[in-house]
């Protein structure tokens, strides 16, 4: 088959390489779209060492069954599916709690950090076990089904905020994940929706998603902006999808008191902690890891018209010319929106 293989840092190459082959619990999926994930750009350089060459990245993918294991049920060639970006063990002590994001030795498609490496969805065909797949409706195309986990991803973090009708929040970091987390926000009946990042054009389409208020991270009296449209309190909720020490800072100076930050973004290993202010204030701090289970409820969403994916797809182009969209969006550090891959 054909695949984009990270050959060495900074360099991939589309060519031949062996088909999967599938165990008796696995289904072989033709892949028909794979988004890029940031996490891919990032691991592209060796600056997160998470993509350790040689590999095939892609954890955001949609595609056909072609071919099922002795023991899969459920499902048969033909069916249209999108399957989590996690390969977790179903017998652990965590995923037995309902915490499968956070069982031990879970895999994620098109990683490498160094314990182990699983190839991913930027080629033709790929080995998928089936505990962790999901049936694509009908009315919802393979691109939109390649976007579901970025949605998840979002949606996970508000599961875990404990999110009620009529709260007021901020997002702090309109890239794709803040993007989503505003839209769901608008759903799930948040009263005040407010969006925080250092770009004019991620706070026009943080506004376009439905921010009701935004603002740039370096304006003046920005806390007082914030307390101004929050009853001189501040948000009941901080979602933080950045992973920075100032935009983390910001998020514990924009919550009330009482208040919670939800930390999604993960880019710098270890940041500033305002001790004293969280004790205080007795803010209440959660991370929030990748999607424990959103799938399905995502799937739906998109399906009844609830949340529009499209307005984030920026590009659909063939896996082919994969190599010279990556170095596009490598030189540009903006999140433009989401590049998908076809092979
Ligand atoms: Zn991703």
């Amino acid at each position: 088959m054909k695949a984009l293989v990270l050959e060495k840092y900074n360099h991939l190459v589309y060519k031949d390489v062996p088909d999967p082959e599938i165990s008796s619990d696995e289904v072989l999926v033709q892949v028909k779209a794979c988004g890029i994930c940031g996490s891919d750009i990032h691991g592209f350089d060796g600056s997160t060492g998470r993509r350790i060459p040689p590999l095939i990245m892609g954890h955001e993918a949609s595609g056909v069954i072609v071919k099922t294991g002795s023991n899969v049920k459920g499902w048969k060639a033909g069916d249209r599916i999108t399957f989590d970006s996690t390969v977790y063990h179903q017998d652990d002590w965590f995923t037995l709690k309902g915490l499968y994001n956070l069982s031990d030795n879970r895999e994620v498609f098109g990683v490498s950090p160094g314990t182990y490496k699983r190839n991913g969805a930027f080629a033709e065909y790929l080995a998928v076990p089936q505990h962790i797949l999901y049936k694509i409706p009908e009315n919802v195309t393979f691109e939109q089904a390649a976007m579901v986990e970025s949605v998840a991803v979002a949606l996970h973090s508000i599961n875990i905020s404990g999110l009620e009708p009529g709260n007021t929040t901020v997002v702090i970091g309109a890239g794709m994940i803040g993007v989503f987390v505003i839209k769901l926000l608008k759903i799930s009946g948040a009263s005040c929706i407010i969006a925080i990042d250092i770009s004019e054009k991620q706070l026009e389409r943080a506004e376009k998603a439905g921010a009701d208020y935004t603002f740039l991270a370096e304006e003046d009296n920005l806390i007082e902006k914030i307390k101004s449209v929050t009853g001189n309190r501040g948000t009941d909720i901080a979602f933080e999808a950045v992973g920075k020490n100032p935009s983390a800072n910001l998020a514990f100076e924009a919550v009330r008191k009482g208040g919670k930050i939800v930390l999604i973004g993960n880019i710098t290993p270890v940041i500033e902690f305002p001790l004293q202010k969280v004790v205080t204030s007795e803010l209440k701090v959660s991370g929030s890891c990748a999607i424990c289970g959103e799938y399905e409820a995502v799937l739906n969403f998109i399906k009844m018209g609830r949340i529009c994916v499209d307005d984030q797809i920026s590009a659909v182009a063939p896996l082919s010319e994969g190599a010279a969209w990556f170095e596009r969006l490598y030189k540009n550090e903006e999140d433009a929106g989401k590049v998908i891959l076809v092979p």
